[in-house]
């Protein structure tokens, strides 16, 4: 579960570019659905709604039509993500991917009235957009009939279609997250309310499923299988999206000096590499260990980094020389909270932070620490 986490966190794809200091990136799913998106609009729908125009301007038009289609998932991302600055979440990241975009939030709304906003401003801004295209239909109505009329009314059922299907009241569909916000409000427990808005975004998935099934058995393959698709994907981000939050809380209540590792083994400086493996990493079975001279901690050195100079040398350079030096990259605060712990080392690309209280190190707490100690937790409460 929690590897899931770190791993998502890890989104392979194209970054393309930055905006509002939000890195927007296209993870690769995103080329098959524009190819596809392209491809049934220049040779389905333009020649069916739009006949006796040449190839090539239904393929114009479908790259036009696809590609504002694609500003129009990333306008509505946006909204989100802008409301959620205005109230003081950062938003590293805005994924668009098969069905339309994530937009990573750094951390959860603090109360449901945010979580409110931050939700409902994405279908309003798809509806907003297919109003946009609505007004600039209706400018160029009443001369020729053309085929931009034609990809006009294609963006303004899009946008309608992908304002509802966000309204959808299944977890972590915007209409779930209202869902979810309302029910907060009037519990005041967030995981009551995620656990009610997953299940109901895992039903829906499923009626999706069964329907799909059922256009099968009436020979609607393609249109079947496009429902089942939908609803599995529905069904596992209504899962994951409830496990997330059960780890980040579990995470959250916790501090660092709870769970670290208190009786640290450390390491000389002017230890030759050589030494290192039998000595240290296969004595003690750790991955990694703090580099101290004479109380002071200078840095961390683990497997990691050492693997690849073992294998191509004689071993005689030092651990000083491979340490990471110390510096905040690698320090936690002993009060600071293990989901704080888990964000740097994800951030940072550690596995493994020194717990620091005024300058003086008192323990070690690790990726894999953090691992076990929710296995635990949930081995204890189930
Ligand atoms: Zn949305």
């Amino acid at each position: 579960m929690a590897a899931k986490m770190i791993e998502e966190e890890n989104r392979a794809g194209f970054h393309l570019f930055k905006i509002a200091g939000i890195q927007i990136t296209l993870d690769y799913s995103w080329l098959i659905v524009f190819a596809l998106v392209v491809w049934s609009l220049s040779a389905g729908y333009f020649p069916h709604y739009y006949p006796g125009q040449s190839n090539r301007a239904y393929w114009i038009a479908g790259f036009i039509a696809a590609f504002l289609f694609f500003l129009s998932i990333l306008i509505h991302e946006l909204s989100h993500s802008l409301v959620a600055i205005r109230s003081g979440i950062k938003i590293p990241e805005i994924i668009l991917f098969i069905f339309g975009g994530i937009s990573r939030l750094s951390e959860e709304a603090k109360d449901p009235k945010t979580e409110l906003k931050i939700a409902f401003i994405g279908p309003l801004s798809s509806f907003a957009l297919a109003l946009i295209f609505r007004g600039m239909k209706m400018g160029l109505e009443g001369r020729q009939p053309s085929l931009s009329l034609v990809v006009l009314d294609y963006l303004i059922w899009i946008n309608v279609a992908v304002g509802i299907f966000n309204l959808i009241p299944g977890f972590p569909l915007d209409g779930g997250r209202v869902l979810r916000a309302l029910w907060w409000w009037k519990t005041g427990s967030l995981t009551r309310a995620t656990h009610v808005a997953s299940n109901i975004g895992k039903g829906f998935a499923l009626t999706l499923m069964i329907l799909g099934g059922f256009q099968i058995f009436m020979g609607a393959l393609i249109g079947g299988l496009w429902f089942i698709f939908i609803g599995m994907f529905l069904r596992g981000i209504a899962e994951s999206g409830y496990q997330e939050l059960i780890i980040k809380q579990s995470l959250e209540g916790v501090q660092v000096q709870e769970v670290m590792i208190q009786e640290v083994i450390s390491i000389p400086p002017e230890l030759p590499l050589r030494h290192l493996i039998n000595e240290y990493f296969l004595r003690y079975g750790y991955r990694g260990f703090p580099v101290v001279q004479e109380g002071k901690v200078l840095g961390i050195v683990s497997i990691a980094d050492v693997k690849d100079i073992l294998e191509g040398e004689d071993g005689n350079r030092t651990v000083e020389e491979v340490m990471i030096p110390i510096s905040n990259r690698i320090l936690i605060a002993p009060e600071a909270s293990l989901a704080e712990a888990l964000k740097k080392m994800v951030q940072e690309g550690v596995s493994r932070l020194l717990v620091v209280r005024e300058d003086k190190m008192v323990g070690m707490i690790t990726k894999t620490g953090l691992l076990r100690f929710l296995e635990i937790r949930h081995i204890l409460e189930t």
